[in-house]
């Protein structure tokens, strides 16, 4: 008898021995990579006497071909109920209807915590001399910013409206031939991000949280991102946080809440990331951040990440890859961003024995040079397998 997860009275998870966690595959690669990593996500969890009940929802081709539809209610309802799931790449519909599936379930669930873990795994090739000491992870507002996707096309009457409202209004003077576009961030979007960044620090034992921001600029949106942060440290953490000017930048033993404009974050994520912990910043920022910092860790095919609402409880667990529809059914890309992608989930339920084994059995394959054919490339003397002989390896090792 399998169980739902539920969500107790003070807001954390009730999980059982034998959760059903719904996923959806993916399409393209999603039919090697998802099975893959399932056989290792299962030996993990049997290790410590647990068994996933995984329950197969439809989204994108999959569901496009079976129902007609490309995000089907019933998806979005099971997830709704179940509260955690997990999801392989999908195929962004052209035309139909969606900007990005991902963003709708997104939006739809109100996930507004994008989490992006970024860390070096023993053995994985990297551009940079020393990618072990890059060890962060990013919360990126998921919800605001110029994502939003508030834009009129230059040369509309939209346009043409918007420029006039704006003209009197404000006697704002816009070019006749450009799009324009709206960047909302709020205190509630903000604050809400900031305070997910702060308690995650602290319940993780990481020393400090970095608000990026370009508040030199767009002072009424990244600069009060940041003034939002400093305030929420201020009211809610006070015994267990504290703003840099609050303490001269010697927290003792409270976590450290610090600010960095971003062009300059992006320098230092990359010559000093013995300085960078925990990151909390909006949508934009966050984008670029995610992919420079994977980047740096050799990371770009294995980065996980997860969509979560703290509030709610509900979480949806991704790879952050495509479809990659070149390669799909051929059993040969790395199942690597969606298993670590199943690890960040464990870690949600507090698995964490589990999610631990998995990372070491993964380190110890890679180490040992059997790897799938994008890290092979890179390496020399590397044994190059398929995905579901990289899977197989790692259960080995677990
Ligand atoms: P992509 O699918 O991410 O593929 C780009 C390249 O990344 C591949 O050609 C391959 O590089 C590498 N790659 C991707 N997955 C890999 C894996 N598991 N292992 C090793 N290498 C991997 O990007 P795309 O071709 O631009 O997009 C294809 C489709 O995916 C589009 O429909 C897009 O909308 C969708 N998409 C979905 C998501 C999502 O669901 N989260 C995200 C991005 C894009 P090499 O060619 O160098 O081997």
């Amino acid at each position: 008898m399998a169980d739902k997860i539920t969500q107790n009275a003070d807001g954390s998870l009730n999980v059982t021995d034998t959760p059903i966690i719904p996923f959806i595959e993916g399409d393209g690669t999603g039919i090697d990579i998802w099975p893959a990593a399932r056989s290792v996500l299962d030996a993990a969890a049997a290790k410590y006497g647990r068994t996933v009940e995984w329950k197969e929802v439809l989204a994108g081709q999959k569901a496009f071909d079976n129902t007609g539809d490309w995000l089907p209610n019933e998806t979005v309802e099971v997830f709704r109920d179940y509260l955690i799931g997990i999801k392989g790449p999908l195929t962004t519909p052209i035309g139909g209807g969606f900007r990005s599936l991902n963003v709708a379930l997104r939006q739809i669930l109100d996930l507004y915590v994008c989490l992006r873990p970024v860390r070096w795994f023993q053995g994985v090739p990297s551009p940079v001399k020393h990618p072990e000491a890059v060890d962060m992870v990013i919360f990126r507002e998921n919800t605001e910013d110029i994502y939003a996707g508030l834009e009129v096309e230059a040369g509309t009457p939209e346009a043409a409206r918007m420029r006039e409202l704006l003209a009197d209004a404000f006697g704002w003077e816009i070019r006749a031939d450009a799009g324009i576009g709206i960047k909302p961030i709020s205190e509630m979007g903000s604050k809400r991000l900031i305070r997910a960044a702060i308690q995650y620090a602290i319940d993780r034992n990481r020393p400090s949280v970095t608000l990026v921001h370009k508040g030199n600029i767009m002072k009424f949106t990244e600069g009060a991102f940041r003034n939002w942060g400093y305030e929420l440290t201020r009211e809610e953490f006070d015994a267990v946080a504290v703003g840099w000017d609050d303490c001269d930048g010697k927290p003792g033993d409270r976590v450290l809440v610090k600010d960095a404009i971003a062009d300059i974050a992006l320098q230092q994520v990359l010559t000093r990331p013995d300085e960078f912990d925990v990151i909390a910043t909006m949508n934009l920022n966050g984008d670029y951040l995610s992919d420079a910092l994977a980047a740096q860790v050799g990371g770009i095919g294995i980065a996980p990440g997860g969509n979560i609402n703290y509030v709610t409880g509900h979480g949806i667990f991704e790879a952050t890859h495509g479809t990659a529809p070149k390669y799909a059914g051929q059993d040969k890309v790395n199942p690597g961003s969606v298993l670590l992608s199943g690890v960040m989930m464990y870690e949600h339920l507090g698995w964490t024995d589990a999610a631990n084994d998995i990372v070491t059995a993964m380190e110890a394959t890679i180490s040992e040079g059997i790897v799938t054919y994008d890290f092979a490339r890179l390496m020399d003397n590397a044994t190059e397998v398929k995905c579901s002989e990289f899977a197989s390896a790692i259960v080995d090792r677990i």
